[in-house]
């Protein structure tokens, strides 16, 4: 297992100075997800405005924004909710892994 590396903190000024989400270290992460997600977040991309706020709010940082869209790391996801609770254009949806058909 890859250790996490240890990065010194600094400052953000601006919304770019955050990191990639999981296209780099996130410090804390060590495996994937193995399995026990219940829900997964699914963004709908026609409602999302690219306000950023599920890639600042998520606790594991799992939110890609290289591209120009935002696209989850299921990998890494733990399927907390928090961007979808957060989004305020309801952009991100809640889905049963049992129910998900891609
Ligand atoms: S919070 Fe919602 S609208 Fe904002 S970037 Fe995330 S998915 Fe898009
Ligand atoms: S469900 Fe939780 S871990 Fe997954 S992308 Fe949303 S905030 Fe991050």
């Amino acid at each position: 297992m890859n250790k996490p590396k240890m990065k010194s903190f600094t400052e953000p000024k601006t919304v770019t100075d955050y990191p990639l989400g999981a296209t780099c270290p996130s410090d804390h992460i060590t495996s994937i997800n193995a399995g026990w997600r219940t829900y997964r977040p699914v963004i709908d991309q026609e409602k999302c405005v690219l306000c950023m706020r599920c890639f600042l709010v998520c606790p594991d940082g799992v939110i890609d924004k290289s591209s120009d869209r935002l696209e989850i790391d299921y990998d890494f996801c733990k399927g907390c909710g928090v961007c979808a609770y957060e989004c305020k254009p309801k952009a991100i949806k809640m889905v049963k892994e049992a129910e998900f058909n891609g």
